[in-house]
């Protein structure tokens, strides 16, 4: 049996911890367990930015990656950049992908940030299962440049991206 593993990085709520596996369970079809917390690795850290390399943290947390596990997605609480990029929502290398939490609270309510969340860990996931960037605003596989494409797009696949996943 192989699992998706989400692997939180320093402090992540538990109750979206639990929605999140709830959610992603369905989407993929791959149970899901909730790796133990680790300390989010200091080399990963900026000074100069003040913010976390978001590719030298996926580097790190591939390392550990579970004997059963099809894909792992480690979840932080600090902001993610990647040289070239002010800043970034996620990232996906091979099995592994990384989101960051940071810039996702909304003032309006929790609703909206477990939304979300679940938009990006769908998004970095299917990345790992071989998903491109799709054209379509509306669509989970957008690439979202603020939180506004974020809030734009939805939880799930147009209808050209849901065709792959059936194919697979
Ligand atoms: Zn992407
Ligand atoms: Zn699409």
């Amino acid at each position: 049996m192989k699992y998706i593993y989400i692997q939180p990085i320093c402090e992540v709520g538990e109750e979206l911890l639990r929605y999140l596996v709830s959610r992603l369970e369905g989407i993929f079809g791959y149970p899901c367990r909730i790796a133990v917390p680790i300390r989010i690795p200091e080399i990963s850290y900026s000074a100069d930015r003040d913010q976390y390399n978001a590719e030298v943290l996926v580097e790190k947390i591939m390392e550990e990656i579970p004997n059963d596990a099809e894909k792992l997605l480690g979840m932080v609480d600090v902001d993610l950049f990647v040289p070239g990029l002010n800043f970034v929502f996620g990232l996906a290398v091979g099995n592994t992908a990384i989101i960051s939490l940071a810039r996702l609270r909304s003032e309006k309510n929790e609703y909206v940030f477990r939304e979300r969340a679940l938009k990006e860990a769908i998004h970095e996931l299917s990345h790992t299962f071989g998903f491109q960037h799709c054209p379509d605003i509306k669509c989970v596989m957008h690439f979202s440049n603020c939180l506004e494409d974020t809030d734009i797009k939805g939880t799930d696949f147009c209808r050209v991206c849901s065709a792959k996943v059936r194919r697979k």
